[in-house]
This record gives structure tokens, sequence and C-alpha cells, in this order.
């Protein structure tokens, strides 16, 4: 998953337990978010968001880290971020949003997503390492809790074990696959497959070899070897992409 992908699913999708008003970048106002913590996924959060345009203040105790952000981010600076203090100085109440980005120190990432829901920051995003942890974010009223390393794992499972050639799955077992097309689908327009009816997939999309992807009608034609998009329930999409 790129960073951008992952982005667009802080935006879109997610561990969404409960929503913050207005997740994400909020409508032609303050686009300023706190990174707290600029390890491997908190630096590529920032860089993507700077990227964006977005207002990045990146927060981290490792003074070496601080400095090798200092000319990326807006603002960065050494500081430990468990200490509500430091978070009230940087102003943390006035951000849309923040992310705990803190990993392996379970007690300071929950230490950290409290401080920032007590001071009120409408859309708090917290990095967790295990289910575990996740949860405990989760009741603590994190709005939107994310596990990288799982959610990457089970997509490369998808992946590796089947024909897809990408995968992604939203809430309420829903998802969104990239694949080869099997030939059920091929030769005769879309409306006559009965593909929706006999699989319970749809398709949305359609690439043919040396062209760009456009939408899918119930008139087009999928030729073999024509790489398509297919939505539908997960285990739906699964066992069509798994069609020859
Ligand atoms: P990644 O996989 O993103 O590299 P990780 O899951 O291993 O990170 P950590 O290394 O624990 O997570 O933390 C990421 C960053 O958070 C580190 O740069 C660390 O210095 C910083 N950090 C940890 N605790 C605090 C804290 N209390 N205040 C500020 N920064 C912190």
């Amino acid at each position: 998953m790129t960073m951008g992908t992952f982005l667009h699913g802080l935006r879109a999708r997610g561990k969404k337990k409960k929503r913050g008003a207005g997740a994400g970048r909020p409508p032609g106002g303050e686009q300023r978010i706190a990174v707290i913590g600029l390890g491997r996924f908190g630096s590529s959060l920032a860089t993507e968001l700077m990227a964006r345009k977005w207002d990045v203040v990146g927060l981290d105790e490792s003074e070496r880290r601080v400095q090798r952000h200092r000319d990326l981010l807006t603002h960065a600076a050494v500081a430990d971020a468990t200490d509500d203090e430091v978070l009230r100085q940087l102003g943390v109440h006035d951000f849309s949003s923040a992310v705990v980005a803190i990993g392996s120190d379970v007690e300071a990432s929950i230490l950290v997503t409290s401080n920032l829901l007590e001071a009120g920051v409408p859309n708090v995003w917290a990095k967790a390492i295990s289910r575990q942890h996740g949860m405990i974010l989760e009741r603590l009223g994190a709005h939107h809790v994310v596990l990288p390393e799982h959610e990457m794992g089970e997509r490369v499972a998808h992946l590796v074990t089947g024909r897809m050639l990408d995968f992604i799955e939203f809430d309420d077992d829903y998802a969104l696959v990239k694949t080869v097309a099997p030939s059920v689908a091929t030769g005769v327009p879309l409306g006559r497959t009965g593909v929706r009816n006999t699989y319970g997939v749809t398709v949305v999309g359609i690439k043919r070899s040396g062209q760009d992807f456009t939408y899918a009608t119930a008139e087009t034609v999928i030729q073999p070897g024509d790489v398509i998009v297919v939505t539908g329930r997960t285990q739906a999409v699964e066992s069509f992409a798994e069609l020859d």
C-alpha cells in the first residue's frame, strides 16, 4: 500500500468506530495537523501531508529525528508528548487533527492519545501495533485507529494467495479488487454475462493493455486478458477473482 493509498484510507476507511467532527481535510478550513512520533510511519505520513499542502507540526522526543524533519515540515519540535503541558504549549487544542504515530511504547501512545482527546482535538488518529493496543485506543475514545502492519499483512496475504493484482477491503465486509478478467466475464456485453446475479459482484472498471482504465457499462465487452476492477462482498469478490 502506498502512503497515498493509506492517506486516502485515513479519510475513507479504516477502523472508524467513532468519527470526529469532519474527519480528514476540513472543507475550506484549517488544515493543520500534529504528527506525534516521527518514526517511519509518522515521517512518511507527515511528508506526504506536506506534499498535500497541509500544515504539519511534528513532535518527537528524539533530537536526531526532529533534526531530520526540520526543513521538511511546517514546524518540528523535540518534546515528550506524554506531558500534557507540552501539547498545550504547542496549541494542539486548535488543531483540526492529530496523529499519534508512536508504536512500540504502548504506554506513551495511550497517554498521548488521552491527552489529545482531553485537549478536545476533533480528529485523533492513533496507530496501534496489536489488536489489543487498538482496542484500548478505541475504548479510550480515539476517533480512528489504524493497524498498518496488520492491515498491510492481510492485504498482502490476499495478493500472495490469489490471482488478484490489488485488493482493498472497506468496513462492513465490502471489497474492491483489481484482477485479470475470468472467462465468465468475457466475450459478451457485461449486462448479459450475469456476473452480478451469479457471483454477487459488480464490474466497475476495465483496463485493456496499452489503454487507460475506463468505467464499465452493461454494454462493455471484456476481452480475455483485460484487467478489471470489481466490487462486492469480500467473499464474493475473492471467489470471483479465483475463477479461470
Ligand atoms: P515506526 O514503525 O513508525 O518507525 P514504531 O512503531 O517502532 O515506529 P516507535 O519507534 O515506538 O514506534 O515510535 C515512533 C517515534 O515516536 C520515535 O521516533 C520515538 O522517538 C517517538 N516517540 C516515542 N515516544 C514518544 C513520546 N513520549 N514523545 C514524543 N515522541 C515519542
